[in-house]
């Protein structure tokens, strides 16, 4: 198909898929409603792609044969309204790309632990030697790539907002690691509307794909353990021993049974900790297997991976009391995680933007191992309700360092400080890396 292709929103996603259509002959017009930063402008002046910021003009935009809309863009946003009344079709970035890739592609989705499973992934496949490119929330976007790197495999991960504008893209493996509440503002409220979204990752997929899941999540087990039709499922479970698959058994082994072949390491060996990270070692440990990667290219992948900034980042220590940023905690579910994976009496930093939170999956874990609450939030009134009950000490913080500061105040030697925050930043900060930077840099100031 050539065309005329409008692209909204002019950010990694839209610049990268601009820069391929225009490779591939299409006349393209990006729009983006906000001012568009400089590192994009300039890409799209360098390959005299033609642009607007700060509005959406109609006369420009309706003219389109289709419209890629990027992720950050709702679908209640009114020119998106009026682009789908007049019958435009439009896709997202993901679908657009795959239009024009060959590689084998491994797309990672689920409500946490995509970032951390997709760039795990990625590492091991790397010290196999293949070439991979890696896309998602890291790094350049999966159209860039296509346009201008010649990658052998890629691993993407692909957040529900790309699931919902994809039509004919077709996974060769697919990874579904959880399904919990999240960014139910993006769908009517409706957890249902949710998980449709979360399944389309399996969309068009043939025995002769595979999709790797978590049979412990309670929604992926009632929708997949009877699927007969669709790809070919591998599960993964700390709960059960699996004919096929991974599994944890009494041995602290992590165990992947594919093809009739067993792959065994100790999960003390594992470099990411906590049983959530579990899950994601075992999908990504899938994943390699599926595609051949030798058994001890996987062992040293799994046990020397670095994970990226924000997700249980340890910290260090001072005086003896332990700090860990896990700021991109912003759901109750990444949170329930962290403190379950803490053996420390634990001062929690909480709170931010709550997004409609229900608190109660947490109150046994807090009574269990919580010793005082510091609020990291302007409004922090359901927190003090629902946790005001169980842990007395309660203190309230508005900025970053007040919130370092009252929780060493109240920190003893053999403490934990968790910042893991179950809540959105957008209250205090600019963003979750900035709630974790000035967090960190406020307890290296101590
Ligand atoms: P995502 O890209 O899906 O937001 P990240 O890998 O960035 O996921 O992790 C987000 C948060 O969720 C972090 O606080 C992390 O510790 C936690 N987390 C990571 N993996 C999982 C998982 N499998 N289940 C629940 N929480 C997880």
């Amino acid at each position: 198909m050539g065309g005329r292709l409008v692209i909204l929103g002019a950010g990694e996603s839209g610049t990268g898929t601009a820069i391929l259509a225009r490779k591939k002959g299409w006349e393209v017009f990006v729009s983006d409603l906000q001012s568009i930063k400089k590192q994009y402008k300039d890409a799209l002046l360098h390959h005299e792609i033609s642009w607007e910021e700060a509005k959406h003009s109609e006369a420009l935009i309706l003219n389109a044969d289709e419209v890629m809309k990027s992720p950050g863009i709702p679908d209640w946003a009114p020119v998106v309204k009026t682009i789908r009344a007049k019958g435009i079709p439009v896709v997202s970035e993901i679908e657009f790309a795959g239009r024009y890739n060959q590689a084998p592609t491994i797309c990672i989705t689920g409500s946490n632990g995509k970032t951390t499973t997709t760039l795990l992934t990625g590492h091991i496949l790397k010290k196999a030697g293949l070439n991979v490119g890696i896309a998602g929330n890291v790094g350049s976007s999966f159209a860039w790539q296509v346009a201008e790197q010649k990658h052998g495999v890629y691993v993407l991960e692909i957040s529900s907002f790309q699931l919902d504008g994809m039509e004919k893209f077709k996974a060769d493996i697919a990874v579904l690691l959880n399904i919990t509440h999240d960014h139910l503002d993006r769908y009517d409220h409706s957890f249902e509307k949710y998980i449709a979204s979360k399944l389309r990752i399996m969309q068009n997929q043939t025995p002769r794909q595979h999709c790797i899941f978590c049979a412990d999540d309670p929604v992926l087990q009632a929708r997949l353990v009877q699927k007969t039709d669709g790809p070919r499922l591998i599960p993964f479970s700390t709960k059960q021993v699996l004919k096929e698959g991974a599994w944890t058994d009494k041995n602290e082994k992590l165990n992947i049974n594919l093809n009739t072949e067993e792959f065994k390491m100790d999960i003390l060996e594992l470099s990411l900790k906590g049983r959530h990270n579990i899950y994601n070692s075992m999908a990504s440990g899938i994943a390699a297997r599926l595609l051949d990667i030798r058994k001890e290219v996987i062992r040293e992948g799994l046990s020397d991976f670095q994970n990226v900034e924000h997700r249980l980042e340890p910290l260090g220590f001072v005086r003896g009391i332990e700090f860990i940023n896990d700021s991109k905690a912003t759901n109750v579910n990444s949170t329930w995680y962290a403190l379950e994976s803490m053996n420390k009496p634990v001062i929690w930093v909480v709170g931010g933007q709550d997004k409609g939170n229900d608190y109660s999956g947490l109150l046994e874990l807090v009574e269990k191992k919580v010793k005082a609450i510091v609020c990291l939030g302007k409004e922090n009134s359901r927190i003090k309700e629902v946790f005001g009950a169980i842990v007395p000490a309660i203190f309230e913080t508005r900025t970053a360092r007040d919130a370092v500061k009252a929780a060493y105040l109240a920190g003893v030697p053999g403490d934990v400080v968790l910042l893991s925050p179950a809540c959105a930043s957008f209250d205090l900060f600019e963003n979750f890396e900035d709630r974790g930077r000035q967090f960190k840099q406020a307890v290296y100031d101590l």
